[in-house]
């Protein structure tokens, strides 16, 4: 007979080695399909509203965390990329981005911690349950309430010092950086399409479609012929959007740098935060002329 090295045990693979390495390579493909079956209810254009897409990208991160105390000590740099792929792949149906953005941004601009720096919270909350339990005490709720403002807050220190040292310092994590805690609060400024692209600057530019997707011959800016089209040409230089970036600089200020436009949103500034509106123009006065990768 032979023996598995492997034994399943209230829902983890255990291993001889207590390294979990075969837990995470089983569960990653489940994620991967959980998340792009949900995923097929999430269109970038429509579809559910962020409320609706947060609480769908709740539901894998249950599936990912679960019995996360007992194998968060025992992530490795090798196990961890499982993780994120599924992770990276809901973020970005979660905040209407393309695929072709970075998981960590993506990440971000939903206001979720990865899954690996939200295990590692988790485990060390359970483990200081644990060691009063084994001390023979119980906490009090108010014990167990100061734990859990502990965790948030470590789990926000993680965040920002993983943005600080992500493998892609994207224009879009920069900007962000500094205004994370208020990005995350802030009640107001859903993510739509259009204003994803122009925070992510993946999306209907000419210099993204030329580099990147490789859909376009060349940068250039449709309306106005300039030799970039970006969201730095749309915010602060193209004449054809001169309107609404009158509008915009009322509200504002004449800085309409991203890094503003972000702090601007996590400030609530509804003018801002107006389905990319400046962006929307710019759509429209081309006739949507130029087309993006499907999202
Ligand atoms: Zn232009």
């Amino acid at each position: 007979m032979r023996m598995s090295p492997h034994l399943k045990y209230l829902g983890l693979t255990l291993d001889s080695r207590w390294n979990f390495h075969e837990h995470l390579r089983r569960l990653c493909p489940r994620l991967v399909s959980a998340a792009a079956a949900l995923g097929k209810l999430l269109p970038n254009v429509g579809g559910p509203s962020s409320d609706c897409r947060r609480l769908f990208a709740g539901v894998i991160r249950s599936m990912a965390l679960y019995g996360a105390p007992i194998w968060a000590e025992a992530l490795t740099a090798k196990t961890r990329p499982l993780l994120r792929r599924p992770q990276r792949i809901m973020a970005v149906r979660a905040i209407r981005r393309y695929r072709t953005a970075s998981g960590d941004a993506a990440c971000a601009l939903a206001g979720a911690p990865q899954w690996e720096l939200e295990a590692s919270v988790l485990e060390e909350t359970y483990r200081c349950r644990a060691e009063a339990r084994d001390g023979g005490e119980r906490p009090s709720p108010e014990e167990l309430a100061s734990v859990q403002r502990a965790a948030k807050h470590t789990l926000r220190r993680k965040l920002v010092e993983n943005l600080q040292s992500a493998r892609y310092r994207t224009r879009t994590i920069q900007a962000l950086h500094p205004v994370l805690a208020d990005w995350k609060k802030r009640k107001f400024g859903s993510l739509t399409y259009r204003l994803v692209q122009m925070l992510t600057g993946h999306g209907c530019f000419g210099d993204y479609l030329h580099k990147i997707a490789g859909r376009e011959a060349t940068p250039e800016c449709h309306e106005c012929g300039a030799a970039s089209y970006s969201v730095h040409h749309i915010l602060e230089v193209c004449p054809a959007c001169s309107p609404q970036r009158t509008t915009l600089v009322a509200e504002m200020g004449s800085d309409l740098s991203l890094p503003r436009v972000v702090k601007a949103i996590a400030d609530k500034r509804e003018v801002v935060a107006d389905n990319g509106h400046l962006l929307r123009r710019c759509h429209v006065a081309e006739g949507d002329c130029r087309t993006g990768p499907r999202g």
